[in-house]
């Protein structure tokens, strides 16, 4: 069985290409998703030690406090960091036994490449989109502002830097065209 990963800056469309291969059988494992999930349930009580009650008010994780914690302190970020990835992971490894059947299953995470994880794909797969789109697509999305997508924007890598640790690369300019590349990519891995 191969791993894959699938990962793209914000707004890139890898969640929306990842319904697409959903829907080829293909088993997929949402990282970030997970991650969120624990936070809400499993890694409350670790979350409230390390950084106090207040982030669960209303007994479910306000995010916006917690963004507004790890966002200016590298610190408090590597913390948190250090408390969601073990857990993701562990997460992982059991989906991953689940599904040995299967000839590949994907790993999506939006930051693969910044977290090192992408060592443990086989192969990786980057949705790569025109800055502006992806802007207009989160703002869209999230009826954010432009102001908040670029600050995510900037704290991640930059496209330049993964293009090179990536084996494929989706230009999810228009969607047809994107998912006819996601098609062939499939194909390629289903065959070898
Ligand atoms: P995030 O990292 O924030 O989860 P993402 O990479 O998963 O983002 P999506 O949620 O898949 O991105 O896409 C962002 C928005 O852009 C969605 O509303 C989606 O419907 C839209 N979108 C995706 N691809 C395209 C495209 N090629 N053309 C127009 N809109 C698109």
């Amino acid at each position: 069985m191969k791993i894959i990963g699938l990962t793209g800056g914000i707004g890139s469309g890898k969640s929306t290409l990842l319904k697409f291969i959903q829907q080829n059988g293909i088993p997929c494992f949402e990282s970030d998703k997970v991650g969120k999930e624990l936070l809400d349930t499993q890694l409350k009580k670790d979350v409230i030690n390390s950084f106090g009650s207040y982030l669960y008010e209303t007994g479910k994780l306000d995010r916006n406090k917690l963004a507004e914690l790890v966002f200016n302190d590298s610190g408090a970020l590597n913390k948190l960091n250090n408390i969601v990835h073990p857990a993701v992971g562990r997460v992982f490894e059991k989906f991953k036994v689940e599904k040995r059947d299967n000839p590949i299953i994907i790993k999506e995470s939006a930051i693969l490449f910044e977290t090192g994880i992408y060592k443990n794909c086989d192969l990786v797969i980057l949705v790569c989109a025109p800055l502006e789109d992806r802007i207009l697509r989160v703002i869209h999305r999230d009826g954010s502002n432009r102001e908040a997508v670029l600050k995510r924007i900037i704290k991640q890598w930059d496209d330049t830097k993964k293009r090179p640790l990536a084996n494929f690369i989706i230009e999810n300019n228009k969607l047809e065209i994107a998912k006819y590349q996601l098609e062939e990519i499939l194909t390629k891995l289903l065959i070898h």
